[in-house]
């Protein structure tokens, strides 16, 4: 924890802050391992401190002003009544807003319960608390404005650095929106399609150096689909690799369901196509 007499007597008195960027991180439903990401840049967070003026971070701070931010990076997603009300009051107080993580930028796998029964996960629930009161979770840009979005789940420790030190000079990242299979072919990865892996970085953002594959892991899209996606020839692609419908479903909607409400339509489509072209569309494209 961040004590603020120290910080004060120490580093922020050689760099008076009234001209820093005031910066606040603050987490809603969420697990914290991405305000975890922030920290894990232990190299470079005191250069951070002295370029920003860290107003608030409650995760390692004691005194947290919930107000006046030119920037505002929130993690999370809106699980009930307290996310949502904090969220807005943060936007109507911060310049720009940021969604930092999956669940922030999609929902994540949290956010899978909109896709299943409530007897599926009832049991798995904490103890009723009063002053919890759920709402559909959702991700934050459902109810706000956002401004940017640092994916992943975690997201990646550099990317955020790379964000913060670029919003404050002026030169703010474009978002990575090539598939993961760039990054993965770059390292040299063999493709895990091919030896009967769902992987689903053709339609995957990447900008994780496909740090998944590189452990042997297939890619499960927790940094969100591209803009320019081919859903339906990735459907095709794992149906030709033996996986059923419901696998395909279940799989794509883990991270990013609530980003693909057209996934059920585009599986009944190419279903009526490959019932009509029977085995050959699943053969397109295949890599
Ligand atoms: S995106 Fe992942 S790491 Fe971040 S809060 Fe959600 S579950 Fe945790
Ligand atoms: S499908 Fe997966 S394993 Fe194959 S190249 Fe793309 S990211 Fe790599
Ligand atoms: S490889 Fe896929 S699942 Fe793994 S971090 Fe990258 S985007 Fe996320």
């Amino acid at each position: 924890m961040i004590k603020e007499t120290t910080r004060k007597k120490g580093r922020a008195d050689a760099n008076p802050s009234k001209a820093k960027p005031l910066i606040g991180v603050f987490g809603i439903t969420g697990c914290a391992g991405c305000q975890l990401s922030i920290i894990f840049n232990e190299d470079d967070i005191l250069d951070l401190i002295d370029l920003v003026d860290l107003r608030a971070f409650p995760f390692i701070k004691e005194v947290n002003p919930e107000e006046h931010f030119d920037i505002c990076i929130i993690e999370g997603l809106v699980a009930d009544k307290g996310d949502l009300e904090r969220i807005k009051k943060l936007r109507g107080n911060s310049k720009m807003v940021v969604s930092l993580g999956a669940c922030a930028c999609t929902g994540c796998v949290p956010a899978y319960r909109q896709f299943t029964l409530k007897e599926n996960y009832e049991h798995l629930l904490y103890q009723k608390m009063e002053e919890i009161q759920d709402v559909k979770p959702t991700p934050i840009d459902a109810h706000i404005k956002v401004d940017y979005y640092i994916p992943g789940c975690p997201p990646d420790k550099k990317q955020i650095l790379a964000f913060i030190k670029g919003a404050v000079a002026g030169r703010i990242p474009k978002p990575y929106d090539s598939p993961v299979c760039i990054e993965c072919r770059q390292n040299g990865n063999a493709c895990l399609l091919d030896v009967g892996k769902p992987c689903l970085g053709p339609i995957t953002a990447g900008g994780c150096d496909a740090v998944c594959i590189n452990g042997g892991f297939e890619c499960w899209g927790c940094r969100g689909p591209t803009k320019d996606m081919h859903l339906d020839l990735m459907i095709d692609i794992l149906r030709a690799k033996g996986f059923d419908d419901r696998f395909i479903q279940d799989r794509m909607r883990t991270f990013v369901g609530l980003k693909l409400p057209m996934l059920e339509k585009v599986m009944k489509k190419t279903s009526e196509v490959n019932v009509t072209f029977k085995g050959m569309p699943a053969q397109r494209g295949l890599p």
